[in-house]
């Protein structure tokens, strides 16, 4: 992988601000043809796809399509149906005392946007947020992930091949790279990864009072009562977790649930282990790796802070850990206090659903929150008494499949959302427009002074 020379990036950030400010990004035309022709290259090129994110994190050909190319097209698709109608400026109603006026909401491109994405999925999360950018009608910077190196180097080799030049590039680097980005004057920066480097994002773009949608992560938890069927939760939570190898963002971090509960349920994740992974995982081309060693150790260390229900089998050479249940973990062990992002999932007993609501809401506020119960008033008191990015019944994970779900998290899990036709109004700004004739002046009757006792409470 070769990195972007940091000396070239303030020329390539100007030429595409050149391109953005004569106008080359703003006709739908051209908005379309950009969405149309990345929507090719992932349908053309998708076994090359498929065959770096094999590379970069073990991910099988199906996993590759169901989470990140099929993903993307299926965003393209929506993009491209909708995109006349999030273009269209929206009439807006205006008081009695401004009448006669018209009032209009016209959404209109920000300039230029910056994407940095993380390894994870890392195709999908440096792609996404740019369909929203193009669609808008913005040059983009598109800074892949150096720690999924197979797939950012692919993406730095076609984008260009495929998508206008003048008004889009991808930046390939790390740390050095991404700093000196930063110091550019951008119109939106838009950062998928973990709030340590949130923030210092959230810092370079105050220096220009850039807008930032920051993506975060954070452990998010998932509570199973008695009222479902528990081997059919643990399945959808078995699922949800070990996918990617439990590096998702919105992956369940850790079960909540009563002794009773817990004790039926931890034979049922393993059962549901079984049936997903088989009895091998390590030999099984469904099941991913963990990215790198670093990764790796971090999540090994956690094997001890609880009694291992199924898994715990590792090894270091093929950066593989098998899809892992801990029970009996302790509130305050270490896999309690930070995002796992790895195959291992911690059961956290608590005393009832008082316990769990004070649990998560003693706690940084999650990307994703899901309850399994079929107990309307236990539903009610997570929808009303606990904030996370999003909150799902009964399934992990899907809501970001939904186009018209806002994507995004609150607090420590992120700032901002986007998906469908949001993706769409965060790289837009909604300029009002509003037009009065000169006449009839009934401003002179109401708001203009000389004042008089008539335009009192006007
Ligand atoms: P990462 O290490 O790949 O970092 C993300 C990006 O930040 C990369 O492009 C990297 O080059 C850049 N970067 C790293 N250090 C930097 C620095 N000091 N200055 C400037 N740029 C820097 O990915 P990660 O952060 O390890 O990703 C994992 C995290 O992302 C997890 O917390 C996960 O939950 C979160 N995540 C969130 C979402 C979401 O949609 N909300 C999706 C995926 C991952």
């Amino acid at each position: 992988m070769s990195f972007t020379a940091i000396e070239r990036i303030p020329g390539i950030v100007a030429g595409l601000r050149y391109s953005f400010d004569h106008g080359v990004t703003r006709p739908a035309a051209w908005r379309r043809e950009q969405l149309s022709r990345l929507r090719d290259l992932l349908i053309d090129r998708a076994a090359d796809f498929e065959r770096a994110l094999a590379a970069d994190l073990g991910k099988s050909g199906t996993e590759a399509q169901l989470t990140e190319i099929g993903f993307l097209v299926a965003e393209l698709d929506h993009a491209l149906a909708n995109l006349g109608g999030w273009m269209r400026p929206r009439r807006a109603g205006v008081p009695l005392a401004l009448q006669p006026a018209t009032a209009r909401v016209v959404p209109e491109p920000l300039g230029v946007v910056l994407v940095i994405a993380p390894w994870n999925y890392p195709l999908m999360l440096a792609l996404s947020p740019v369909i929203g950018a193009l669609a808008a009608g913005n040059a983009v910077v598109i800074k892949p992930s150096e720690l999924a190196p197979a797939t950012a180097e692919l993406i730095a080799r076609v984008i260009p091949d495929t998508l206008d030049q003048r008004a889009v590039a991808v930046i390939e680097g790390a740390v050095p790279e991404t700093t000196a980005l930063l110091t550019e004057r951008f119109d939106h920066i838009f950062y998928t990864g973990n709030g340590r480097v949130g923030r210092v994002v959230a810092r370079a773009a105050a220096e220009h009072l850039t807008p930032i949608t920051l993506e975060l992560g954070g452990k998010s938890p998932a509570y199973v009562d008695a009222s479902v069927p528990l081997a059919d939760a643990a399945k959808r939570i078995v699922w949800g977790k070990f996918m990617n190898a439990g590096q998702t963002c919105v992956a369940p971090d850790y079960v909540l649930g009563t002794r009773a509960v817990l004790d039926r349920l931890a034979p049922l994740l393993a059962d549901a282990v079984h049936e997903l992974y088989g009895s091998a995982p390590a030999q099984n081309p469904d099941y991913g790796r963990v990215v790198n060693r670093a990764q790796f150790d971090r999540l090994i260390g956690y094997l001890d802070d609880g009694d291992i229900a199924v898994g715990g089998a590792h090894d270091a050479a093929a950066l593989h850990i098998d899809p892992t249940v801990l029970t009996g973990v302790d509130r305050g062990a270490r896999v309690m206090q930070e995002e796992i992002f790895g195959p291992i999932l911690p059961l956290v007993e608590v005393a009832g659903l008082d316990d769990a609501l004070s649990f998560v809401t003693g706690r940084d506020k999650p990307l994703a929150a899901y309850v399994f119960s079929d107990d309307t008033a236990v539903r009610e008191r997570w929808e009303l008494e606990t904030s996370s990015g999003a909150l799902a019944f009964g399934v992990p994970v899907m809501h970001l499949t939904a186009p018209e779900l806002p994507f995004g998290g609150v607090g420590e899990s992120g700032m901002g959302a986007y998906h469908g036709e949001l993706s769409f109004r965060v790289f837009s700004h909604e300029k009002a427009v509003l037009a009065k004739p000169l006449r009839p002046d009934t401003l002179a009757a109401t708001v203009m002074p000389p004042y008089t006792a008539a335009k009192d409470g006007l």
